[in-house]
């Protein structure tokens, strides 16, 4: 079946029967409760169901006409794409990745016998695919990012690998400090840069092995996650805890562990200083983020001092960085507000020209983020994200209202 990508709205879908070559109009409800349940292997009720709730959206730009899962039905993970190009292009929404506490009992439980131990970069998740004619840029929960879309295939040729593999999916994630949706610095990276962790395919989002992934990545000249290695079950994880200490104290995030044939879901664990610099970001924004990053995190400490047996100074220089890691940005940020500013944070963006700031900002208000284009200069943008409930809070404790 062929789809023609002209004149779709969600009442008015043309295919082309590619046999007979007959073109016949079929409305997106016909294509939720026939033909996607068949692709998917879902029941169509559910989809059905779930588009009438708008967990599942019509979805349309200059890139794609699409079906998004806003969130998951049944086993179809939230950022699930359904593309209708020439023909339907399935993209499945990137799962969660499991979290250990404690690491050893944790990997003995889930693994068996060797994991591959990669590093977690810490950045945004990205899925990178070909939706004839195009190769398309989607953000975890499904949206289209123009930004992304642009630099990845600045940043790297993908159109060999597409060419070669239009039915596989690059997972990877988005780094560096000019980077507007998680800024942070990595000495090899520097402003942007990409590094892939995952090769998927389209429609069942099955993942390939750790050997053939690296393969194809080298093969294509396409970057890789660094991969500290093999290890089997006992050695696994005293080599993790060091690895992660390690890790941290060069400011960087920690790792997942996965099992080199990838029929098991990878973990991960993270270092104290990823904790950290969360909770700095999140108590910036106290009354916005403070809450839903808190307990997590704190627990995450908890368990890591204890499984790294601590001495009482280690532990004291971590419970040390944990309380500056609140107190410090939440005191920051009151003092700014007093100044009669408000609370936000500075995205800064490589642009080309202005109008690219712009959509770029566009798409962010798409996503109900409150922003605003603060300056245009030289290739950079710089956008003001404002965080409103921890502007309003604040101000009216300064001024004396009650909690
Ligand atoms: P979740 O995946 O559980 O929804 P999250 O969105 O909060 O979590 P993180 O805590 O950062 O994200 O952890 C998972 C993410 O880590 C993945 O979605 C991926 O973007 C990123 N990541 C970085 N490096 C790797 C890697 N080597 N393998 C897999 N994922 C990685
Ligand atoms: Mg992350």
């Amino acid at each position: 079946m062929h789809i023609k990508r002209e004149n779709i709205s969600p009442d008015n879908f043309l295919f082309y029967c590619s046999k007979c070559g007959n073109s016949q109009k079929i409305s997106l409800k016909d294509l939720i409760i026939k033909e996607i349940p068949l692709l998917l292997d879902v029941d169509s009720h559910k989809l059905e169901q779930a588009y009438k709730k708008g967990n599942l959206k019509f979805y349309q730009n200059r890139f794609i006409t699409a079906l998004q899962f806003r969130k998951s039905v049944a086993k179809i993970e939230a950022g699930t794409m359904v593309c209708f190009s020439n023909e339907i292009h399935i993209i499945r929404g990137f799962p969660k990745i499991r979290r250990t506490l404690m690491l050893e009992k944790a990997m003995e439980l889930h693994f068996q016998r060797e994991v591959a131990v990669e590093e977690k970069m810490n950045g945004y998740n990205v899925r990178i695919a070909f939706i004839n004619p195009e190769i398309v840029a989607f953000t975890r929960g499904g949206y289209v990012c123009p930004y992304t879309t642009r630099k990845a295939s600045e940043i790297m040729d993908l159109s060999k690998f597409f060419y070669d593999y239009p039915d596989l999916v690059i997972c990877g994630e988005m780094l560096g400090t000019d980077n507007p949706y998680v800024s942070h610095y990595y000495p090899e990276i520097g402003k942007l840069g990409f590094r892939i962790f995952d090769i998927r395919e389209k429609v069942t989002g099955k993942p390939l092995s750790i050997k053939k992934k690296n393969y194809l990545l080298e093969k294509y000249n396409l970057p890789p996650v660094r991969l500290f290695g093999l290890y089997s079950l006992p050695e696994a994880p005293t080599k993790i805890l060091e690895l992660v200490k390690n890790l941290g104290e060069n400011g960087r995030e920690g790792v997942v562990m996965k099992d080199p044939l990838m029929k098991i879901p990878p973990l991960k664990y993270t270092s104290s200083q990823a904790h950290a610099d969360e909770l700095v970001y999140a108590f910036k924004f106290p009354f916005d983020l403070g809450k839903s990053f808190f307990f997590s995190r704190v627990v995450r400490e908890g368990f890591q001092s204890y499984e790294m047996q601590e001495s009482k100074d280690e532990m004291k220089k971590r419970a040390q960085r944990l309380g500056e890691s609140i107190l410090y940005p939440m005191v920051e940020t009151i003092k700014h507000i007093s100044a009669d500013e408000v609370a936000g944070e500075d995205l800064v963006m490589e642009a080309d020209n202005r109008e690219e700031a712009e959509e770029f900002l566009h798409h962010l208000q798409e996503l109900g983020v409150v922003a605003v284009l603060l300056k245009y200069e030289n290739g950079r943008a710089v956008i003001r994200r404002i965080h409103q409930s921890t502007t309003d809070k604040i101000k009216n404790f300064l001024n004396g209202g009650l909690y």
